[in-house]
């Protein structure tokens, strides 16, 4: 028997046990996987984006209709106490001009090697290769390289992550056997776009598209986009993923710093004897990839007026978005309308949550990150109350 366990070594679970380790509570947390933080690990590699430096009224923008317990973890934790609490485990960090912040190193993995040293050395619990199967009363059951193991605690977190990348352990199992927890289906969230791309784009695969600007429906991006074999990748399309959910046409603008007018006096020049290719390098200054994405999408009229219209407001003619499995994050999961202010269940009093298998969406830009490690905190204040509680009563 522990105070706290723990389920689930991801940032939102790890920020949990990091608070609580600092009290005098017996914390167990436990993985699947053979290490923790696979995930985190994961997003290091493309450049950790650990937060956005912005205020908070900003920041909480980004959340689809954000729930009032999300809200209040987002102000406790904000994008601020993100960068102290990185510093103080030694990380030195950077802003980059959007406002992006990242580890000195841009990796994760020095970050997690002291923050997991941090835990260790105040006698916090890790155990590995347990997978959480059912949960009984305030015991949980766990499938272990040594056969099932039970072990009860006062109060039980669970931070098993989304439902993407499952390889690195949030396989989302646990809806099959956590009982009477009320979920939304899970949905990919910052996920590329599939496209049939015809056989004169093969040469721009891995090519990234800069100084463009997306957008679907009321959501507009400025991100780069990169062209892969299956189709469209990176920021610029994943900030576009809830409204891309919602059936609404992507539409690229090649120029976004040529105003309509300025376009309009430079399409006046004749093409002349030169190929449109030249043209529109000379006159346009397009690039090539540029100009390979207006071929393979343009509308069958050649007429300036409708070139004009094509290379502001280009349609992507695509196939939906890519699986869920290859999605940066998930949207849907627990509902937040069960469980109280501290992220506890009503029903169950115990039995808290945290991270990314609550129901929340945002786009890339540090605020996972930034959220699950938030909720992982303010759960773990929820823990902490309802100890508190216990003893006195
Ligand atoms: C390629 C990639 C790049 C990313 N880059 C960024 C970025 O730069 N910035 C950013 O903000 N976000 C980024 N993200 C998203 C971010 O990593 C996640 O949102 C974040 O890790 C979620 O944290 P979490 O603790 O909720 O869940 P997770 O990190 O998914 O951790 C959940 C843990 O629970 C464990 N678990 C699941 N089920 C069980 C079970 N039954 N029993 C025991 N253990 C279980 C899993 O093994 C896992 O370790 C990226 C994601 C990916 C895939």
């Amino acid at each position: 028997m522990c105070d706290v366990l723990i389920v689930g070594g991801g940032p939102a679970g790890l920020m949990a046990a990091d608070y609580l380790s600092k009290l005098n509570y017996s914390i167990t947390i436990v993985d699947q996987m053979p290490t923790m933080g696979r995930k985190f690990l994961m997003a290091g590699k493309s450049g950790l984006n650990l937060t956005k430096n912005e205020p908070i009224q900003k920041f909480l923008n980004n959340f689809s209709d954000p729930s009032s317990q999300l809200v209040n973890a987002l102000e406790n934790f904000t994008p601020n106490d993100v960068q102290i609490w990185a510093s103080s485990l030694g990380i030195n960090l950077f802003t980059g001009s959007t406002g992006r912040v990242f580890p000195f190193h841009m990796k994760a993995s020095p970050l997690l090697r002291a923050w997991l040293a941090q835990l260790d050395s105040r006698g916090v619990k890790r155990r590995h290769k347990m997978e959480a199967i059912s949960l009984n009363d305030m015991s949980m059951l766990f499938n272990t390289e040594k056969g099932q193991e039970e072990i009860s605690a006062k109060a039980i977190l669970f931070a098993m992550g989304g439902a993407s990348w499952r390889r690195l352990g949030s396989d989302a199992r646990w809806l099959k056997w956590l009982p009477n927890v009320e979920n939304e289906k899970f949905s990919a969230s910052n996920v590329g776009l599939k496209i049939n791309w015809s056989s004169h784009i093969n040469k721009y695969f891995g090519e990234p598209v800069k100084a463009i600007a997306l957008k679907a429906g009321k959501m507009k991006s400025q991100g780069e986009i990169v062209i892969t074999q299956s189709g469209i990748e990176g920021g610029g399309i994943y900030s576009l993923s809830q409204a891309i959910r919602k059936g609404e046409n992507v539409f690229i603008d090649l120029l976004p710093n040529w105003s309509e007018k300025r376009l309009i006096d430079a399409l006046q020049k004749p093409i002349g004897k030169i190929s449109w290719a030249n043209y529109f390098r000379k006159v346009l200054h397009l690039s090539n990839v540029k100009q390979a994405l207006l071929r393979e999408f343009r509308s069958d009229s050649f007429s300036k007026e409708q070139l004009l219209i094509d290379l502001k407001l280009l349609k992507i003619k695509h196939e939906g978005t890519d699986e869920i499995d290859k999605a940066i994050s998930t949207a849907g999961g627990v509902l937040f309308d069960q469980l109280d202010q501290n992220l506890m269940l009503s029903e169950r009093p115990g039995i808290f949550f945290a991270g990314e298998m609550l129901n929340w969406d945002a786009p890339t830009g540090g605020y996972l990150i930034t959220a699950a490690l938030a909720t992982g905190l303010w759960s773990a204040k929820g823990i902490e109350n309802l100890l508190l509680s216990n003893t006195l009563n």
